[in-house]
Protein backbone atom coordinates (compact mmCIF):
# COMPACT_ATOMS: atom_id res chain seq x y z
CA UNK A 1 0.00 0.00 0.00
CA UNK A 2 2.70 2.47 1.02
CA UNK A 3 4.11 2.08 -2.55
CA UNK A 4 0.73 2.74 -4.33
CA UNK A 5 0.36 5.96 -2.31
CA UNK A 6 3.90 6.91 -3.18
CA UNK A 7 3.05 5.98 -6.78
CA UNK A 8 0.31 8.35 -6.48
CA UNK A 9 1.60 11.35 -5.22
CA UNK A 10 4.07 11.35 -7.72
CA UNK A 11 1.71 11.33 -10.58
CA UNK A 12 0.17 14.30 -9.08
CA UNK A 13 3.41 16.13 -8.98
CA UNK A 14 3.94 15.03 -12.28
CA UNK A 15 0.56 16.40 -12.94
CA UNK A 16 1.20 19.80 -11.26
CA UNK A 17 4.85 20.19 -13.10
CA UNK A 18 3.48 20.25 -16.45
CA UNK A 19 5.90 21.39 -19.16
CA UNK A 20 4.43 25.08 -18.15
CA UNK A 21 5.76 24.78 -14.77
CA UNK A 22 8.94 23.52 -14.87
CA UNK A 23 10.38 25.71 -17.43
CA UNK A 24 9.35 28.25 -15.29
CA UNK A 25 10.48 26.93 -12.53
CA UNK A 26 13.91 26.10 -14.22
CA UNK A 27 13.72 29.87 -15.64
CA UNK A 28 13.33 31.18 -11.95
CA UNK A 29 16.32 28.71 -10.72
CA UNK A 30 18.39 30.73 -13.65
CA UNK A 31 17.27 34.33 -12.54
CA UNK A 32 17.70 33.09 -8.57
CA UNK A 33 20.95 33.64 -8.48
CA UNK A 34 21.19 36.90 -10.20
CA UNK A 35 18.54 38.31 -8.77
CA UNK A 36 20.10 36.85 -5.16
CA UNK A 37 23.53 38.77 -6.34
CA UNK A 38 22.17 42.00 -7.41
CA UNK A 39 19.81 42.63 -3.85
CA UNK A 40 22.83 41.28 -1.64
CA UNK A 41 25.03 43.98 -4.14
CA UNK A 42 22.42 46.50 -3.32
CA UNK A 43 22.16 46.30 0.90
CA UNK A 44 26.07 46.41 0.61
CA UNK A 45 25.70 49.55 -1.30
CA UNK A 46 22.97 50.90 1.03
CA UNK A 47 25.11 50.32 3.83
CA UNK A 48 28.09 51.70 2.21
CA UNK A 49 26.82 54.46 1.13
CA UNK A 50 25.60 55.12 4.74
CA UNK A 51 29.33 54.72 6.00
CA UNK A 52 30.05 57.47 3.53
CA UNK A 53 27.96 59.76 4.08
CA UNK A 54 28.74 59.21 8.03
CA UNK A 55 32.48 59.55 6.93
CA UNK A 56 32.14 62.43 5.01
CA UNK A 57 30.07 65.08 7.17
CA UNK A 58 32.54 63.68 10.20
CA UNK A 59 35.07 65.40 8.05
CA UNK A 60 33.52 67.92 7.14
CA UNK A 61 32.55 68.49 10.59
CA UNK A 62 36.37 68.27 11.53
CA UNK A 63 37.31 70.67 8.56
CA UNK A 64 34.41 73.07 10.06
CA UNK A 65 36.05 73.15 13.59
CA UNK A 66 39.41 73.16 11.89
CA UNK A 67 38.53 76.49 10.05
CA UNK A 68 36.73 77.60 13.02
CA UNK A 69 39.67 76.65 15.32
CA UNK A 70 42.03 79.43 13.01
CA UNK A 71 39.00 81.95 13.32
CA UNK A 72 39.46 81.61 16.89
CA UNK A 73 43.32 81.39 16.51
CA UNK A 74 43.46 84.62 14.46
CA UNK A 75 41.55 86.62 17.67
CA UNK A 76 44.40 85.09 19.60
CA UNK A 77 46.81 86.26 17.58
CA UNK A 78 45.02 89.41 16.91
CA UNK A 79 44.61 90.19 20.81
CA UNK A 80 48.58 89.28 21.53
CA UNK A 81 49.87 91.60 19.28
CA UNK A 82 47.31 94.18 20.59
CA UNK A 83 48.77 93.26 24.41
CA UNK A 84 51.94 93.60 23.12
CA UNK A 85 51.32 96.91 21.36
CA UNK A 86 49.22 98.35 24.70
CA UNK A 87 52.74 96.72 26.59
CA UNK A 88 55.43 98.79 24.39
CA UNK A 89 53.07 102.04 24.54
CA UNK A 90 50.82 103.95 26.07
CA UNK A 91 46.94 103.60 26.04
CA UNK A 92 46.51 106.64 23.44
CA UNK A 93 49.32 105.29 21.17
CA UNK A 94 48.51 102.04 21.56
CA UNK A 95 44.58 102.44 20.78
CA UNK A 96 46.05 104.46 17.15
CA UNK A 97 48.17 102.01 16.73
CA UNK A 98 45.67 98.83 16.59
CA UNK A 99 42.68 101.25 14.68
CA UNK A 100 45.22 101.38 11.94
CA UNK A 101 46.50 97.86 12.04
CA UNK A 102 42.20 96.12 12.39
CA UNK A 103 42.87 94.19 9.18
CA UNK A 104 40.06 94.03 6.82
CA UNK A 105 41.06 89.83 5.92
CA UNK A 106 39.28 89.19 9.74
CA UNK A 107 35.69 90.08 9.26
CA UNK A 108 34.66 88.58 12.22
CA UNK A 109 36.27 90.81 14.78
CA UNK A 110 33.99 93.25 14.83
CA UNK A 111 36.57 95.23 17.26
CA UNK A 112 39.62 95.13 19.35
CA UNK A 113 39.35 97.15 23.21
CA UNK A 114 41.85 98.11 25.76
CA UNK A 115 40.07 97.45 29.21
CA UNK A 116 41.40 98.72 32.11
CA UNK A 117 42.14 96.64 35.36
CA UNK A 118 38.39 97.87 36.22
CA UNK A 119 36.88 96.98 33.00
CA UNK A 120 36.38 100.06 31.54
CA UNK A 121 37.40 100.52 28.01
CA UNK A 122 39.72 102.98 27.32
CA UNK A 123 40.04 102.73 23.71
CA UNK A 124 38.62 100.45 20.89
CA UNK A 125 38.20 100.14 16.73
CA UNK A 126 34.86 100.96 17.84
CA UNK A 127 34.38 104.26 19.46
CA UNK A 128 30.99 104.26 20.50
CA UNK A 129 31.96 101.32 22.90
CA UNK A 130 34.81 103.99 24.74
CA UNK A 131 33.58 104.03 28.41
CA UNK A 132 31.68 101.09 29.04
CA UNK A 133 32.69 98.07 31.38
CA UNK A 134 33.19 94.54 31.33
CA UNK A 135 34.62 94.51 34.81
CA UNK A 136 31.52 91.91 35.99
CA UNK A 137 32.03 89.77 33.09
CA UNK A 138 33.07 86.28 33.70
CA UNK A 139 35.55 85.81 30.69
CA UNK A 140 36.88 89.15 31.75
CA UNK A 141 38.00 88.40 34.98
CA UNK A 142 39.27 84.78 34.41
CA UNK A 143 41.56 86.27 32.17
CA UNK A 144 42.93 88.30 34.40
CA UNK A 145 42.85 85.09 37.32
CA UNK A 146 44.51 82.79 33.93
CA UNK A 147 46.49 85.07 32.42
CA UNK A 148 45.66 83.49 29.33
CA UNK A 149 43.44 83.96 26.71
CA UNK A 150 39.47 83.31 28.11
CA UNK A 151 35.95 83.27 25.37
CA UNK A 152 33.31 84.31 27.16
CA UNK A 153 29.95 82.12 26.37
CA UNK A 154 27.35 83.39 23.91
CA UNK A 155 26.05 86.94 24.55
CA UNK A 156 24.58 89.71 22.48
CA UNK A 157 27.09 92.82 21.11
CA UNK A 158 25.81 95.65 23.30
CA UNK A 159 26.64 97.99 20.54
CA UNK A 160 25.26 96.18 17.61
CA UNK A 161 22.71 93.60 19.58
CA UNK A 162 23.94 90.97 17.34
CA UNK A 163 25.01 87.50 18.33
CA UNK A 164 28.56 88.28 20.00
CA UNK A 165 31.33 86.40 21.56
CA UNK A 166 34.29 87.86 24.02
CA UNK A 167 37.72 87.13 24.07
CA UNK A 168 39.78 88.86 26.70
CA UNK A 169 43.81 88.98 27.05
CA UNK A 170 45.44 90.40 29.49
CA UNK A 171 48.48 92.52 29.05
CA UNK A 172 50.42 90.86 32.03
CA UNK A 173 50.91 87.93 29.80
CA UNK A 174 53.15 89.89 27.63
CA UNK A 175 54.54 92.34 30.43
CA UNK A 176 53.58 91.55 34.23
CA UNK A 177 53.66 95.29 35.41
CA UNK A 178 50.79 95.77 32.72
CA UNK A 179 47.36 95.79 34.61
CA UNK A 180 45.35 96.25 31.18
CA UNK A 181 43.14 93.70 29.21
CA UNK A 182 43.03 93.66 25.42
CA UNK A 183 39.19 92.51 24.54
CA UNK A 184 37.80 91.33 21.12
CA UNK A 185 34.34 91.17 20.08
CA UNK A 186 34.06 88.17 17.88
CA UNK A 187 31.08 88.46 15.24
CA UNK A 188 28.85 85.07 14.81
CA UNK A 189 27.58 85.65 12.24
CA UNK A 190 30.50 85.12 10.31
CA UNK A 191 30.81 82.10 12.19
CA UNK A 192 27.60 80.74 10.88
CA UNK A 193 28.53 81.98 7.05
CA UNK A 194 31.59 78.98 7.23
CA UNK A 195 29.17 76.88 8.48
CA UNK A 196 26.93 77.36 5.37
CA UNK A 197 28.91 74.78 3.43
CA UNK A 198 27.58 72.32 6.39
CA UNK A 199 24.11 73.08 5.40
CA UNK A 200 21.46 73.33 3.15
CA UNK A 201 21.83 69.94 2.61
CA UNK A 202 18.35 67.53 3.39
CA UNK A 203 18.92 65.40 6.73
CA UNK A 204 21.76 67.75 8.20
CA UNK A 205 21.59 69.38 10.57
CA UNK A 206 25.13 71.71 11.62
CA UNK A 207 25.13 73.95 15.16
CA UNK A 208 28.08 75.67 17.37
CA UNK A 209 26.72 75.43 20.63
CA UNK A 210 28.57 77.40 23.25
CA UNK A 211 29.23 75.64 27.02
CA UNK A 212 25.67 76.42 28.05
CA UNK A 213 23.75 75.04 25.32
CA UNK A 214 23.18 78.10 23.69
CA UNK A 215 23.25 78.12 19.96
CA UNK A 216 26.34 79.98 18.27
CA UNK A 217 26.22 79.71 14.76
CA UNK A 218 24.04 77.74 11.87
CA UNK A 219 23.97 77.65 8.44
CA UNK A 220 21.16 79.91 7.06
CA UNK A 221 18.52 77.44 6.78
CA UNK A 222 18.79 77.18 10.33
CA UNK A 223 19.67 80.83 11.65
CA UNK A 224 16.73 81.58 13.49
CA UNK A 225 17.95 78.62 16.32
CA UNK A 226 20.63 81.18 16.72
CA UNK A 227 21.10 82.39 20.43
CA UNK A 228 18.42 80.00 21.81
CA UNK A 229 19.12 77.11 23.81
CA UNK A 230 19.72 73.89 22.34
CA UNK A 231 16.77 71.70 23.70
CA UNK A 232 18.18 68.45 23.47
CA UNK A 233 19.64 67.88 26.54
CA UNK A 234 19.69 63.85 25.87
CA UNK A 235 21.78 64.67 22.91
CA UNK A 236 24.25 66.65 24.76
CA UNK A 237 24.57 63.95 28.05
CA UNK A 238 25.31 61.76 25.32
CA UNK A 239 27.67 63.66 23.51
CA UNK A 240 28.88 64.57 26.87
CA UNK A 241 29.23 61.01 28.01
CA UNK A 242 30.84 59.97 24.58
CA UNK A 243 33.48 62.92 25.03
CA UNK A 244 34.07 61.68 28.39
CA UNK A 245 34.44 57.90 27.87
CA UNK A 246 36.48 58.37 24.80
CA UNK A 247 38.56 60.73 26.40
CA UNK A 248 38.52 62.84 22.80
CA UNK A 249 37.25 66.29 22.28
CA UNK A 250 35.63 64.91 18.77
CA UNK A 251 33.58 61.51 17.83
CA UNK A 252 30.43 60.33 16.39
CA UNK A 253 27.46 58.90 18.41
CA UNK A 254 24.34 56.79 16.76
CA UNK A 255 21.02 59.21 18.28
CA UNK A 256 17.50 58.22 18.31
CA UNK A 257 15.69 61.43 18.48
CA UNK A 258 12.44 62.16 20.31
CA UNK A 259 10.50 61.63 17.08
CA UNK A 260 12.42 58.20 16.63
CA UNK A 261 14.40 59.06 13.78
CA UNK A 262 18.03 57.89 14.19
CA UNK A 263 20.68 60.08 13.42
CA UNK A 264 24.24 59.85 13.31
CA UNK A 265 25.87 62.83 15.66
CA UNK A 266 29.41 64.12 14.64
CA UNK A 267 30.80 66.59 17.33
CA UNK A 268 34.27 68.70 17.83
CA UNK A 269 35.19 71.01 20.56
CA UNK A 270 36.88 74.22 18.75
CA UNK A 271 39.98 74.17 20.84
CA UNK A 272 40.36 76.84 23.32
CA UNK A 273 36.68 77.57 23.50
CA UNK A 274 34.10 76.11 25.64
CA UNK A 275 32.23 75.45 21.97
CA UNK A 276 31.42 72.78 20.33
CA UNK A 277 30.08 72.41 17.16
CA UNK A 278 27.93 69.32 16.32
CA UNK A 279 26.48 68.12 12.72
CA UNK A 280 23.62 65.18 12.82
CA UNK A 281 22.55 63.23 10.12
CA UNK A 282 19.15 61.97 9.51
CA UNK A 283 20.29 58.83 8.15
CA UNK A 284 16.66 58.07 6.77
CA UNK A 285 16.77 61.19 4.57
CA UNK A 286 20.55 60.58 3.86
CA UNK A 287 19.58 57.36 2.64
CA UNK A 288 16.03 58.08 1.08
CA UNK A 289 17.57 58.75 -2.00
CA UNK A 290 19.60 55.73 -1.97
CA UNK A 291 16.43 53.39 -0.79
CA UNK A 292 14.13 55.20 -3.79
CA UNK A 293 17.52 53.33 -5.71
CA UNK A 294 16.93 49.97 -4.20
CA UNK A 295 13.17 49.99 -4.49
CA UNK A 296 13.56 50.73 -8.53
CA UNK A 297 15.92 48.28 -8.75
CA UNK A 298 13.83 45.41 -6.63
CA UNK A 299 10.87 46.60 -9.03
CA UNK A 300 13.01 46.23 -11.64
CA UNK A 301 13.88 42.64 -10.67
CA UNK A 302 10.47 41.73 -10.56
CA UNK A 303 9.62 43.28 -13.54
CA UNK A 304 12.97 41.12 -14.70
CA UNK A 305 11.67 37.88 -13.37
CA UNK A 306 7.86 38.31 -14.21
CA UNK A 307 9.01 38.94 -18.08
CA UNK A 308 11.07 35.83 -17.74
CA UNK A 309 8.19 33.77 -16.30
CA UNK A 310 6.16 35.18 -18.63
CA UNK A 311 8.49 34.92 -21.69
CA UNK A 312 9.01 31.05 -20.44
CA UNK A 313 5.51 30.70 -20.31
CA UNK A 314 5.60 31.82 -24.21
CA UNK A 315 8.28 29.95 -24.87
CA UNK A 316 6.52 26.70 -23.27
CA UNK A 317 3.30 27.51 -25.31
CA UNK A 318 4.94 28.26 -28.68
CA UNK A 319 7.95 25.68 -28.56
CA UNK A 320 6.72 22.82 -26.77
CA UNK A 321 2.82 22.77 -26.21
CA UNK A 322 1.83 24.02 -29.57
CA UNK A 323 4.14 21.65 -32.02
CA UNK A 324 2.64 18.53 -29.35
CA UNK A 325 -0.64 19.76 -29.51
CA UNK A 326 -0.34 20.10 -33.37
CA UNK A 327 0.86 16.61 -33.35
CA UNK A 328 -1.55 15.10 -31.10
CA UNK A 329 -4.23 16.56 -33.19
CA UNK A 330 -3.02 14.81 -36.42
CA UNK A 331 -2.26 11.41 -34.44
CA UNK A 332 -5.98 11.73 -33.45
CA UNK A 333 -7.38 12.91 -36.78
CA UNK A 334 -5.22 10.19 -38.19
CA UNK A 335 -7.02 7.77 -35.70
CA UNK A 336 -9.94 8.77 -36.43
CA UNK A 337 -9.67 7.74 -39.90
CA UNK A 338 -8.26 10.65 -42.02
CA UNK A 339 -5.80 8.75 -43.53
CA UNK A 340 -4.41 12.09 -44.92
CA UNK A 341 -3.22 13.70 -41.42
CA UNK A 342 -0.09 14.93 -41.27
CA UNK A 343 2.05 17.05 -39.26
CA UNK A 344 2.76 20.30 -41.53
CA UNK A 345 6.35 20.68 -40.75
CA UNK A 346 6.74 24.40 -41.16
CA UNK A 347 4.81 25.20 -38.30
CA UNK A 348 7.41 23.57 -36.19
CA UNK A 349 9.93 24.12 -34.64
CA UNK A 350 13.55 22.77 -35.87
CA UNK A 351 13.48 20.06 -32.61
CA UNK A 352 10.30 18.44 -33.71
CA UNK A 353 11.36 17.85 -37.32
CA UNK A 354 12.35 14.55 -36.59
CA UNK A 355 9.30 13.59 -34.71
CA UNK A 356 7.28 15.04 -37.21
CA UNK A 357 8.89 13.51 -40.23
CA UNK A 358 8.93 10.17 -38.52
CA UNK A 359 5.13 10.47 -37.99
CA UNK A 360 4.61 11.69 -41.24
CA UNK A 361 6.35 8.51 -42.49
CA UNK A 362 4.66 6.36 -40.18
CA UNK A 363 1.51 7.77 -40.99
CA UNK A 364 2.57 7.31 -44.89
CA UNK A 365 3.31 3.63 -44.47
CA UNK A 366 0.50 2.77 -41.99
CA UNK A 367 -2.12 4.09 -45.05
CA UNK A 368 -0.30 2.55 -48.35
CA UNK A 369 -0.88 -0.73 -45.81
CA UNK A 370 -4.36 0.00 -45.34
CA UNK A 371 -4.93 0.37 -49.02
CA UNK A 372 -3.10 -2.59 -49.65
CA UNK A 373 -5.27 -4.40 -46.95
CA UNK A 374 -8.39 -3.41 -48.70
CA UNK A 375 -7.48 -4.25 -52.03
CA UNK A 376 -6.53 -7.82 -50.90
CA UNK A 377 -9.68 -7.88 -48.70
CA UNK A 378 -11.64 -7.14 -51.83
CA UNK A 379 -10.00 -9.73 -53.71
CA UNK A 380 -10.69 -12.34 -50.90
CA UNK A 381 -14.27 -11.07 -51.11
CA UNK A 382 -14.57 -11.17 -55.02
CA UNK A 383 -12.06 -14.76 -54.45
CA UNK A 384 -14.48 -16.11 -51.85
CA UNK A 385 -18.05 -15.06 -54.11
CA UNK A 386 -16.43 -17.03 -57.54
CA UNK A 387 -16.57 -20.66 -58.46
CA UNK A 388 -13.36 -21.59 -59.86
CA UNK A 389 -14.31 -24.28 -62.02
CA UNK A 390 -17.05 -22.39 -63.75
CA UNK A 391 -16.03 -19.01 -63.65
CA UNK A 392 -19.50 -18.22 -62.54
CA UNK A 393 -20.61 -16.40 -59.29
CA UNK A 394 -20.83 -19.33 -56.61
CA UNK A 395 -23.96 -19.63 -53.98
CA UNK A 396 -23.00 -17.11 -51.57
CA UNK A 397 -22.12 -14.53 -54.36
CA UNK A 398 -25.63 -15.48 -56.33
CA UNK A 399 -27.63 -14.55 -52.85
CA UNK A 400 -26.05 -11.57 -52.13
CA UNK A 401 -26.73 -10.35 -55.62
CA UNK A 402 -30.35 -11.60 -55.17
CA UNK A 403 -30.22 -9.98 -52.62
CA UNK A 404 -29.39 -6.74 -54.08
CA UNK A 405 -31.44 -7.34 -57.33
CA UNK A 406 -34.78 -8.06 -55.11
CA UNK A 407 -33.91 -4.98 -53.09
CA UNK A 408 -33.64 -2.87 -56.40
CA UNK A 409 -36.83 -4.24 -58.35
CA UNK A 410 -38.72 -3.76 -55.09
CA UNK A 411 -37.61 -0.10 -55.02
CA UNK A 412 -38.42 0.25 -58.94
CA UNK A 413 -41.54 -2.15 -59.15
CA UNK A 414 -39.98 -3.99 -61.98
CA UNK A 415 -39.96 -7.88 -62.59
CA UNK A 416 -36.93 -10.24 -61.28
CA UNK A 417 -37.05 -13.71 -62.64
CA UNK A 418 -34.71 -16.60 -61.53
CA UNK A 419 -33.83 -20.09 -63.81
CA UNK A 420 -32.63 -22.91 -61.98
CA UNK A 421 -30.61 -24.90 -64.15
CA UNK A 422 -29.57 -29.20 -63.36
CA UNK A 423 -27.34 -31.08 -65.42
CA UNK A 424 -29.90 -34.39 -65.91
CA UNK A 425 -28.03 -37.81 -65.35
CA UNK A 426 -24.89 -36.18 -64.47
CA UNK A 427 -24.19 -38.65 -61.51
CA UNK A 428 -24.10 -41.16 -64.35
CA UNK A 429 -22.15 -38.87 -66.52
CA UNK A 430 -19.62 -39.13 -63.97
CA UNK A 431 -19.64 -43.07 -63.92
CA UNK A 432 -19.31 -43.14 -67.26
CA UNK A 433 -16.78 -40.50 -68.45
CA UNK A 434 -15.11 -40.07 -65.08
CA UNK A 435 -15.08 -37.16 -62.57
CA UNK A 436 -12.27 -34.82 -64.09
CA UNK A 437 -14.54 -35.11 -67.32
CA UNK A 438 -17.50 -34.28 -65.82
CA UNK A 439 -15.37 -31.27 -64.00
CA UNK A 440 -14.81 -30.41 -68.15
CA UNK A 441 -18.26 -30.61 -68.62
CA UNK A 442 -19.30 -28.16 -66.07
CA UNK A 443 -16.72 -25.92 -67.39
CA UNK A 444 -18.53 -25.98 -70.75
CA UNK A 445 -22.22 -25.89 -69.52
CA UNK A 446 -20.40 -22.56 -67.24
CA UNK A 447 -19.32 -20.64 -70.29
CA UNK A 448 -22.64 -21.20 -71.96
CA UNK A 449 -24.86 -19.80 -69.24
CA UNK A 450 -22.09 -16.69 -68.75
CA UNK A 451 -22.57 -16.00 -72.75
CA UNK A 452 -26.59 -15.94 -71.91
CA UNK A 453 -26.34 -14.14 -69.00
CA UNK A 454 -23.97 -11.61 -70.89
CA UNK A 455 -26.74 -11.33 -73.73
CA UNK A 456 -29.56 -11.02 -71.15
CA UNK A 457 -27.88 -8.77 -69.15
CA UNK A 458 -28.55 -11.19 -66.56
CA UNK A 459 -26.47 -13.04 -63.71
CA UNK A 460 -25.16 -16.36 -63.54
CA UNK A 461 -24.37 -18.43 -60.49
CA UNK A 462 -23.05 -22.17 -59.92
CA UNK A 463 -25.73 -22.86 -57.40
CA UNK A 464 -24.10 -25.91 -55.79
CA UNK A 465 -22.94 -29.44 -57.62
CA UNK A 466 -24.03 -29.56 -61.21
CA UNK A 467 -26.99 -26.92 -60.37
CA UNK A 468 -26.57 -23.54 -62.23
CA UNK A 469 -28.67 -20.67 -61.91
CA UNK A 470 -29.60 -17.80 -63.86
CA UNK A 471 -31.10 -14.11 -62.25
CA UNK A 472 -32.61 -11.86 -65.04
CA UNK A 473 -33.69 -8.12 -63.45
CA UNK A 474 -36.34 -6.22 -65.06
CA UNK A 475 -37.23 -9.86 -66.56
CA UNK A 476 -41.30 -10.85 -66.84
CA UNK A 477 -42.03 -14.77 -66.62
CA UNK A 478 -42.33 -15.35 -70.41
CA UNK A 479 -39.27 -13.74 -71.46
CA UNK A 480 -37.45 -15.48 -68.75
CA UNK A 481 -39.04 -18.90 -70.32
CA UNK A 482 -38.02 -17.87 -73.71
CA UNK A 483 -34.45 -17.90 -72.45
CA UNK A 484 -34.56 -20.98 -70.34
CA UNK A 485 -35.65 -22.68 -73.31
CA UNK A 486 -33.37 -21.20 -75.46
CA UNK A 487 -29.98 -22.12 -72.92
CA UNK A 488 -31.72 -26.10 -72.82
CA UNK A 489 -31.87 -26.13 -76.39
CA UNK A 490 -28.16 -24.75 -76.70
CA UNK A 491 -26.71 -27.17 -74.62
CA UNK A 492 -28.31 -29.57 -76.24
CA UNK A 493 -27.31 -28.48 -79.48
CA UNK A 494 -23.79 -28.64 -78.12
CA UNK A 495 -24.11 -32.05 -78.25
CA UNK A 496 -21.50 -33.17 -75.81
CA UNK A 497 -22.05 -37.39 -75.85
CA UNK A 498 -23.99 -38.69 -72.61
CA UNK A 499 -24.52 -42.25 -73.40
CA UNK A 500 -25.76 -43.01 -70.58
CA UNK A 501 -28.82 -40.63 -70.91
CA UNK A 502 -31.58 -41.75 -73.03
CA UNK A 503 -31.28 -38.37 -74.72
CA UNK A 504 -27.13 -39.54 -75.51
CA UNK A 505 -25.81 -35.77 -75.19
CA UNK A 506 -25.76 -34.06 -72.30
CA UNK A 507 -29.05 -32.13 -71.48
CA UNK A 508 -30.22 -29.62 -68.47
CA UNK A 509 -33.55 -29.30 -66.77
CA UNK A 510 -34.98 -25.64 -65.99
CA UNK A 511 -37.48 -24.24 -63.51
CA UNK A 512 -38.46 -20.65 -64.03
CA UNK A 513 -40.24 -18.05 -61.25
CA UNK A 514 -41.13 -14.80 -62.30
CA UNK A 515 -42.10 -11.48 -59.96
CA UNK A 516 -42.34 -7.90 -58.89
CA UNK A 517 -41.00 -8.27 -55.26
CA UNK A 518 -42.91 -6.98 -52.55
CA UNK A 519 -43.04 -6.48 -48.68
CA UNK A 520 -45.01 -9.76 -48.32
CA UNK A 521 -42.14 -12.06 -49.90
CA UNK A 522 -38.85 -12.87 -49.41
CA UNK A 523 -36.10 -13.51 -51.88
CA UNK A 524 -35.74 -17.07 -50.86
CA UNK A 525 -39.44 -17.33 -51.97
CA UNK A 526 -38.58 -16.91 -55.44
CA UNK A 527 -35.50 -19.49 -55.13
CA UNK A 528 -37.92 -22.19 -53.52
CA UNK A 529 -40.52 -21.26 -56.24
CA UNK A 530 -37.12 -21.58 -59.19
CA UNK A 531 -36.51 -25.33 -57.41
CA UNK A 532 -40.10 -26.65 -57.34
CA UNK A 533 -40.08 -25.79 -61.53
CA UNK A 534 -37.15 -27.50 -61.81
CA UNK A 535 -38.24 -30.63 -59.63
CA UNK A 536 -41.45 -30.57 -61.76
CA UNK A 537 -39.06 -30.46 -65.25
CA UNK A 538 -37.17 -33.29 -63.90
CA UNK A 539 -40.63 -35.37 -63.09
CA UNK A 540 -41.59 -34.22 -66.51
CA UNK A 541 -38.82 -36.45 -68.16
CA UNK A 542 -35.93 -33.83 -68.03
CA UNK A 543 -34.57 -31.56 -70.41
CA UNK A 544 -37.50 -29.49 -70.29
CA UNK A 545 -38.46 -25.64 -69.13
CA UNK A 546 -41.10 -25.45 -66.31
CA UNK A 547 -42.12 -21.89 -64.64
CA UNK A 548 -43.49 -22.41 -61.51
CA UNK A 549 -47.06 -20.59 -62.00
CA UNK A 550 -47.33 -23.12 -64.81
CA UNK A 551 -45.92 -25.57 -61.47
CA UNK A 552 -49.40 -24.44 -59.90
CA UNK A 553 -51.47 -25.00 -63.39
CA UNK A 554 -49.90 -28.31 -63.59
CA UNK A 555 -51.46 -28.96 -60.45
CA UNK A 556 -54.35 -27.75 -61.44
CA UNK A 557 -54.92 -28.78 -64.79
CA UNK A 558 -52.01 -31.28 -65.49
CA UNK A 559 -50.87 -29.79 -68.29
CA UNK A 560 -46.52 -29.35 -69.31
CA UNK A 561 -44.41 -27.23 -71.52
CA UNK A 562 -41.71 -29.31 -73.03
CA UNK A 563 -38.81 -28.15 -75.24
P1 LIG B 1 -30.89 -35.89 -62.11
O1 LIG B 1 -31.09 -35.98 -63.58
O2 LIG B 1 -32.08 -36.33 -61.37
O3 LIG B 1 -30.38 -34.60 -61.77
O4 LIG B 1 -29.76 -36.96 -61.83
P2 LIG B 1 -28.32 -36.68 -61.36
O5 LIG B 1 -27.51 -37.88 -61.40
O6 LIG B 1 -27.78 -35.51 -62.13
O7 LIG B 1 -28.51 -36.21 -59.91
P3 LIG B 1 -27.84 -36.65 -58.55
O8 LIG B 1 -28.20 -35.61 -57.52
O9 LIG B 1 -28.24 -38.02 -58.23
O10 LIG B 1 -26.35 -36.61 -58.83
C1 LIG B 1 -25.61 -35.44 -58.98
C2 LIG B 1 -24.23 -35.77 -59.26
O11 LIG B 1 -23.41 -34.69 -59.62
C3 LIG B 1 -23.55 -36.45 -58.12
C4 LIG B 1 -22.16 -35.89 -58.11
O12 LIG B 1 -21.19 -36.86 -58.25
C5 LIG B 1 -22.11 -35.01 -59.30
N1 LIG B 1 -21.34 -33.86 -59.03
C6 LIG B 1 -21.72 -32.90 -58.17
N2 LIG B 1 -20.74 -31.94 -58.17
C7 LIG B 1 -19.74 -32.32 -59.05
C8 LIG B 1 -18.50 -31.77 -59.47
O13 LIG B 1 -18.10 -30.68 -59.03
N3 LIG B 1 -17.77 -32.45 -60.39
C9 LIG B 1 -18.16 -33.65 -60.88
N4 LIG B 1 -17.44 -34.25 -61.76
N5 LIG B 1 -19.32 -34.17 -60.47
C10 LIG B 1 -20.12 -33.56 -59.59
MG1 LIG C 1 -28.74 -31.92 -59.02
MG1 LIG D 1 -28.65 -33.45 -62.04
Amino acid sequence: MPSVTFNRNRLKLKKLLGIRARLALLALILVAPLMFERARSLEATRAKQIALAAEEYANTTRQSADTQREVISSVETMLRSAAYIRASSGVGRSCEILRASLPTSLPWILSIMIASKEGTVQCSTQNDIVGMNFGASDYFIKAQETGDFVFSDYQFSVSNNRPTLMAAYPVAAINPDEDSVVVAGINLDWLSKIMANLGGRPGISALLIDRAGVVLAAPPDQADLIGWPFGNVPLLTAIAYKALSSNSEKGSIPFTYADGSRRTVSFARISGTQSRLIVSIDEATVTEAINGEIRTAYLELGLVCLFVLIGALIGAEKLIIEPIKLMTGAARRFGAGDSSARVAGSDLPSEFMPLARAFNAMAAQLSQRERELVATNNRLTVMASIDMLSGLANRRGFQSRLDFEWAKAQQSGSELSLLMIDVDHFKLYNDTYGHPEGDACLTRLGEALAGVANATLGFAGRYGGEEFCLLLPNTGALEALEIGERFRAEIQGIGLPHTASSHETVTVSVGVAATVPNEAQRPGDLTEAADAALYAAKRRGRNTVVEHGFVRRVDDTGVAITG
